[in-house]
């Protein structure tokens, strides 16, 4: 069993540590938490060691009815592999104890791409993880982006990708952030940092990429076009999304045409926290014009896209499951995720 730490037990890191704990090969050894909070709660519920960034704090933790196991330093000890869900920022000074500890990391789309080195995507460069000691996993929006850029790629050639991100507000916790009315260009200058964070993963690609907020907490949105370098249909494109292990066609029939209806659709299909982990593109919205002019809009959740790419991305550090295809195929049967379609 592959021991993992979670550093930052917030909207990722209570994800990563709920999806660990079902892997077959994975358990959660310790999560950790600056100040008690409702999530502290949480980890206690599920039975997660929980460790504290400042153990000054320790009494407050159990004067809460929180058990303290340690501070962080004493929680990586106890590890293989720390996933560092810490806010975007924090990774990087948390990088020198794992260097001195020597414990592999994976970090999140928060962190430059420098901090790790390497920026992961389990369909593009999984193979090329084994050996380094820190991996990133791309922004929510990258990793939407890298799916179904290279989906596209191996099928059929990308000359050039233009994308315009509608994203989400805050998350739905977060309730300091906006804006609740207005719909800010962010950033207004172009092209936005998107297109060169996927360049991160996929380094050959021709991408220019729009982003604005918009007043919503559940989904980013892409309206995505790219250019394609051999002919082929709209019937070929569904069937490369039909069959893959991470895109999701959001049907027709559904009658889905928002966030807040896919939300409501994976809330009824049982997913844990309404998960979409699996890039929702629209059916109906998939075009192809003129043999090579490829349209589509498609939904990314936010909080989940990224979740099995940290499960895999362990793997591929550790060195415990050198195909890539398996390790997908076991994350998403542990997370009981049959993509939506
Ligand atoms: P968050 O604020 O919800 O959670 C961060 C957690 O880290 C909090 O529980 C906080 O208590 C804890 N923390 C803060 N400082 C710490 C420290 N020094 N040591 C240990 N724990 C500490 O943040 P988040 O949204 O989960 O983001 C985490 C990372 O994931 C960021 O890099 C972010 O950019 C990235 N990310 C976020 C989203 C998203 O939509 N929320 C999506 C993709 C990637």
């Amino acid at each position: 069993m592959i021991k993992v730490a979670i550093n930052g037990y917030g909207t990722i890191g209570k994800r990563v540590a709920d999806a660990v704990a079902k892997q077959p090969d994975m358990e959660v050894v310790g999560v950790s938490k600056t100040s008690v909070s409702a999530e502290a709660f949480v980890a206690k519920k599920r039975g997660y060691p929980l460790y504290i960034a400042d153990i000054g704090k320790k009494a407050a933790f159990e004067k809460a009815g929180l058990d303290v196991a340690g501070d962080v330093e004493a929680m990586l000890k106890a590890a293989d592999i720390v996933v560092d869900a810490t806010p975007g920022g924090v990774g990087e000074k948390n990088r020198p104890v794992y260097e001195r500890l020597g414990k592999k990391a994976i970090y999140q789309g928060g962190e430059e791409h420098e901090v790790a080195g390497f920026s992961f995507n389990a369909h593009v460069n999984y193979k090329e993880a084994e050996g380094h000691q820190f991996a990133r996993i791309v922004s929510c929006n990258s990793t939407g982006l890298v799916r179904i850029i290279s989906a596209m790629d191996q099928a059929f050639g990308v000359d050039r990708v233009r994308a315009v991100m509608v994203r989400r507000a805050s998350d739905p916790g977060d309730v300091k952030r906006g804006p609740v009315d207005a719909t800010v260009l962010n950033p207004a200058t172009i092209p936005s940092h998107h297109g060169p964070d996927v360049n991160t993963v996929l380094p050959d690609v021709n991408i220019v990429t729009l982003a604005m907020i918009v007043p919503t907490t559940f989904m980013h949105m892409h309206a995505i076009q790219m250019d394609l370098k051999k002919e082929t249909t709209r019937e070929e494109v569904l069937k490369v999304f039909e069959n893959h292990s991470r895109i999701g066609l959001v049907r027709k029939a559904t009658g889905i045409k928002s966030n807040a209806q896919l939300r409501e659709y994976a809330q009824d299909l049982g997913r844990p926290r309404a998960d979409v982990w699996e890039n929702g593109v629209f059916e109906e919205s998939v075009s192809v014009l003129g043999g090579k002019e490829f349209y589509c809009f498609q939904a990314i959740h936010q909080e989940a896209d990224v979740i099995p790419e940290n499960i895999d991305c362990i793997r591929a550090l550790m060195g415990t499951v050198k195909d890539p295809e398996e390790s997908i195929r076991m994350t998403n049967k542990a997370l009981g995720f049959v993509a939506i379609r």
